[in-house]
């Protein structure tokens, strides 16, 4: 018991965003952070969270 689909996991998803550009600035570039206490990935520029979980 346990295996539910672990596809929408951040330890999953966030990998795929990290060190992606910002959308929101020109030299930002996406780091794996915890944003009020959820996984998230932010700029690492502008501090613009783009992906949360919650
Ligand atoms: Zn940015």
């Amino acid at each position: 018991m346990g295996e539910m689909g672990d596809v929408a996991r951040p330890e999953r998803l966030l990998p795929r965003f990290e060190g992606q550009d910002c959308k929101f600035c020109d030299e930002g570039e996406l780091v794996r952070e915890q944003y009020k206490g959820s996984p998230a990935v932010v700029c690492d520029e502008c501090d613009v969270p783009q992906i949360r979980f919650f």
